[in-house]
């Protein structure tokens, strides 16, 4: 039998603000255990927690940056459960009315369209760390407490770990296109738990799921797809039956194990939190939110795709970071050079220079006007592309305009003919064996270009050059 997997997804990302979600201590990654804490972050009795407005706001970009009705009134409730992580016994959460419902993210899976529609998104607070130490024991972490929270949760509409895989990448690039996610996978900023469930193919029914905890990377969520996929097939075909229950994903073990059955199911009992009001988003507010969309991944890449001409892979990677696409978008805008011109700068180069030292394009000082400045000087013949090659760094690290760094380094090309033309009557003075040769029908000319550069220090048109040369040599 022929079976379709059938996966939702329940994708938790850390929100970029700068304070927590209840307080104002700091969501700084990394600091000294239990530096970043206060009575509210640290549950203690009678503290009071006040929300964050940025959390709000946040929260309501990513759900109309993927078609969500953003509702305008929400409210926080209670989530009770005990877990030593999490010092209050509850998170503050979203329970009936979450701040986003139903909307749709798009994306390729080998050049074919794509949609996954989201149930809802809600914010809440993190939880703190357990750090399990074979001196000490084990050591609870609560600067993590409080770390504002969006959870995104799908419908059942993946069908593939591949889909899986393309459906959180476009996830993650949309978070940092909207700059409210730090998107850093190894701090376990984007977190998901996966459900699976397979059925016989042609079947419309869903098939009993199992969750999986403990996914921390794409490419582990790959993983422990194709896994349990494999193992609830496997199950079926030996007569047996899949449970409703919640599974551990271990990567490095490349298995999962049971953590919980459907019996021992955890019972909630969110109710309103009665320290909250609740939440209210203007007219304004929903304006001044929908006004900070900047045009999405999806629309740059197939615009890049059927209007730049670009391949695929070329659209793809300019269109994953915010900073390319729209260095991109700018050049092009200037009216002066083909986009493909600036998308092969921007591919070669300005990539290879951004990766060897590590660093990200708006940490330098490059901008669209120096890049459609560079590319028409290479273009008018003032300066070579290999010259072009070596103004880079100097645009990337300081603020001199690209005029001034070729006039600096001496690489502005000679086009001047009649200070050629003394270049190329010296050459064929000097060099009387290769002229010999010449008349002896052997081809010299890429001798003598070569020769003519030396003498222009590397400074003259080469197409200037070879008009002449080709001239001169003609008189002989
Ligand atoms: P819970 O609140 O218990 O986690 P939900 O019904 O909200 O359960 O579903 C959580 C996730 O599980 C959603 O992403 C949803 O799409 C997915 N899901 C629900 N049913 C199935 C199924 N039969 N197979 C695969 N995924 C499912
Ligand atoms: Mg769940
Ligand atoms: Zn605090």
């Amino acid at each position: 039998m022929k079976y379709e997997a059938v996966i939702g997804l329940e994708v938790h990302a850390e929100l970029s603000t700068k304070s927590k979600i209840y307080c104002s201590c700091s969501t700084g990654f990394g600091a000294p255990i239990n530096s970043h804490t206060c009575p509210v972050c640290t549950g203690m009795p009678g503290a009071l927690p006040v929300l964050n407005r940025e959390v709000v706001h946040y929260a309501a970009k990513m759900g109309k940056a993927t078609g969500c009705a953003v509702n305008s009134l929400c409210k926080s409730d209670r989530k009770n459960y005990f877990y030593p992580d999490l010092p209050k016994a509850y998170q503050i959460s979203q329970f009936d009315v979450p701040i986003c419902e139903n909307g749709e993210v798009y994306f390729y899976v080998d050049g074919e369209k794509k949609c996954c529609r989201l149930e809802r998104i809600h914010f809440e607070e993190d939880a703190g760390k357990l750090l399990h130490d074979e001196i000490d024991g084990t050591i609870v972490d609560f600067n993590r407490c409080g770390v504002p929270l969006i959870e995104m949760v799908t419908r059942p509409d993946l069908r593939s770990s591949a889909e899986a895989k393309e459906f959180l990448e476009m996830i993650k690039t949309t978070l940092s296109y909207l700059n409210i996610c730090d998107c850093k996978m190894e701090e376990g900023s984007i977190r998901c738990d996966i459900n699976v469930s397979i059925r016989p193919e042609g079947e419309t029914e869903l098939g009993t799921r199992v969750e999986m905890k403990n996914v921390n990377t794409f490419s582990g969520a790959v993983r422990a797809i194709d896994y349990e996929i494999a193992r609830q097939i496997e199950v079926v075909e030996n007569g047996g039956e899949i449970q409703q229950e919640t599974r551990r994903w271990d990567d490095v073990k490349l298995k999962n194990t049971v953590m919980r059955t459907k019996e021992d199911a955890q019972d909630y009992r969110y109710f309103p939190d009665p320290d909250l009001i609740a939440v209210e988003i203007d007219e304004p507010w929903m304006r001044k939110i929908e006004s900070e969309i900047p045009e999405l991944p999806i629309a740059r890449y197939e615009r890049y795709l059927n209007e730049y001409g670009m391949t695929a892979m070329e659209a793809r990677q300019i269109s994953d970071s915010f900073a390319k696409a729209e260095l991109l978008d700018q050049a092009s805008k200037s009216g002066k050079i083909k986009p493909k011109a600036a998308a092969n700068w921007i591919l070669s180069d300005i990539s290879k220079y951004l990766n060897d030292k590590g660093i990200e394009l708006t940490d330098t000082k490059l901008t669209a006007q120096k890049l459609v400045d560079l590319i028409c000087l290479i273009e008018a013949g003032t300066i070579s592309g290999a010259a072009g090659k070596k103004v880079l760094p100097a645009m990337f690290e300081t603020d001199e305009t690209v005029e001034a760094i070729v006039e600096r380094m001496g690489l502005k090309q000679v086009s001047d003919e009649s200070a050629i033309l003394t270049i190329v009557q010296g050459v064929i003075a000097n060099n009387s064996k290769a002229v010999e040769d010449f008349k002896a029908g052997k081809n010299v000319t890429g001798f003598l270009v070569g020769q003519c550069m030396k003498a222009s220090k590397g400074q003259g048109n080469p197409q200037i050059i070879n008009k002449l040369l080709a001239q001169e040599l003609g008189k002989l």
